[in-house]
């Protein structure tokens, strides 16, 4: 009989292990700490707004084979929205400048030659300047390798790969963020359309997939943390939870989608990163004006200049901003940031009205930091113990800490998985 598998975690990583494992008929069992699945990227009813909000905004794009491999399996395909074509819109608060980019939709990218269609103040040299990223080695840092600081790099470039990386792009891995060009401007426009899940990120990536579990028989356990193992020479043999001691046999297999500092509490001697950037989002209980409203009924996106505010997403019942590697305001005043955001946002949007009800969501651990020296932390999803298996955005993926990169790992240990329980 086929061993069982114990998928301990049940954010985005957990949740890719334990569906393709339970798509491919094993006994899947997730074990999940909190009361709710999604980990970082999770939903929930927020009082002070009166309604159910995203922890943060989540941004994927178009061509993330990770996200479109998941939903598809989850039957969730239609869970994300966007415009048809990649084309984000910018304004500068600096000096009131407005602009949308629009990059062709084919490989070769002649619309940085084109005025209209790149960013004001920017030169079609400029962007070449970046193409060495794709080639950098893994030791080096971003401000390195590319030195342009001109327009493109403050109107574009900066705020694109802080939003990747969460990271001060400066301090950031070359290689990382080289991995972000070759999936992005340098695959062409149809590739790197902005997605965003509608209505919520529950809707989209964790109640599909609890469903899915429950369709081919797979557990959750909610509330339930993993207090530790027991290690044998080769093997996991026991999962320590509050009232039980669940026995693994040398035929079961265990995922540890864990967060890097969980992981590194259980397993001694694991190297994981330790260094970790915050993302504090605001969100405002307000229909965006109606000049906001992308036409197609997806959430519309506006990339800030200039401002506290980064990103503002306007949904139907909402308006929600994200500020990346947000360290330097997250421990601020709570009411003080709504305030600040606030006046950010009611200028972009041209808003005349006071801050309705907000809420103030602030995560000091959002993601790893992309520095050179923490993607060296990164361990591969094999261990020295043959039933167990490492998922997460921390692993080594190749990618930041992303949605594409946790979902990534979970099918990376799935397939280890899956072969160690001979399927
Ligand atoms: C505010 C914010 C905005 C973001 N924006 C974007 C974006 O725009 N685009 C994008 O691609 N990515 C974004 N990300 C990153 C993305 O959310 C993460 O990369 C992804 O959700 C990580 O998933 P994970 O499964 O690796 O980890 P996690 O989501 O951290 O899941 C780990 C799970 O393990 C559970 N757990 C911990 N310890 C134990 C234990 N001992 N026993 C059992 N369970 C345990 C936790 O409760 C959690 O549910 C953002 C993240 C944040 C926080």
């Amino acid at each position: 009989m086929t061993g069982k598998a114990y998928i301990v975690g049940g954010g985005l990583a957990g949740l890719s292990a334990a569906t393709v494992l339970a798509g491919r008929g094993v006994s899947v069992e997730v074990i999940e700490a909190a009361g709710q699945a999604g980990g970082r990227c999770r939903s929930y009813f927020d009082p002070a707004m009166g309604c159910v909000i995203d922890n943060g905004n989540h941004l994927v794009l178009s061509s993330n084979q990770g996200v479109n491999t998941y939903l598809a399996r989850i039957g969730a395909r239609d869970a994300l929205a966007g415009p048809r074509k990649a084309e984000f819109p910018f304004a500068d608060l600096r000096d009131g400048t407005r602009w949308t980019l629009r990059p062709n939709e084919g490989p070769i990218p002649y619309w940085f030659a084109l005025g209209k269609r790149r960013v004001p103040g920017s030169h079609a040299g400029d962007y070449l300047q970046y193409a060495p990223l794709m080639w950098a080695g893994p030791q080096v840092r971003l401000d390195a390798v590319v030195h342009e600081r001109g327009q493109l790099w403050q109107r574009l470039m900066r705020p694109f790969l802080l939003a990747a990386l969460n990271t001060a792009p400066e301090e950031s891995s070359a290689k990382l963020a080289g991995a972000i060009l070759r999936e992005t401007l340098a695959k062409g426009g149809r590739h790197y359309r902005p997605r965003i899940a509608h209505p919520t990120l529950a809707a989209a990536f964790v109640e599909p997939a609890l469903k899915y579990l429950e369709e081919h028989k797979g557990s959750l356990r909610l509330s339930t943390r993993l207090r530790g193992m027991t290690l044998g020479p080769r093997e996991v043999m026991t999962l320590d939870i509050a009232d039980a001691t669940l026995p693994v046999g040398p035929g079961d297999a265990v995922v540890l989608a864990v967060p890097p500092w969980a992981a590194s509490d259980l397993i001694p001697g694991l190297t994981v990163p330790d260094d970790f950037r915050a993302i504090v989002n605001a969100h405002f209980k307000m229909t965006p004006p109606p000049s906001f409203l992308a036409k197609n009924s997806a959430p519309a996106m506006l990339g800030v200049i200039g401002g506290t505010a980064e990103w503002i997403f306007g949904f139907d019942d909402r308006i929600s901003v994200t500020v990346s590697g947000a360290d330097a305001i997250v421990d601020q005043d709570r009411e003080d940031l709504a305030m600040r955001i606030w006046a950010d946002v009611a200028k972009a949007l041209n808003i005349d009205a006071p801050m309705p009800a907000w809420q103030i969501v602030k995560e000091k651990r959002a993601t790893f930091a992309a520095t050179p020296a923490q993607d060296a932390r990164r361990p591969h999803p094999k261990t020295r113990w043959r039933n167990l298996f490492l998922a997460g955005d921390w692993t080594q993926t190749g990618l930041p800490a992303t949605i594409e990169g946790a979902l990534r790992s979970g099918e990376t240990a799935a397939a280890l998985a899956l072969r160690h329980l001979g399927l």
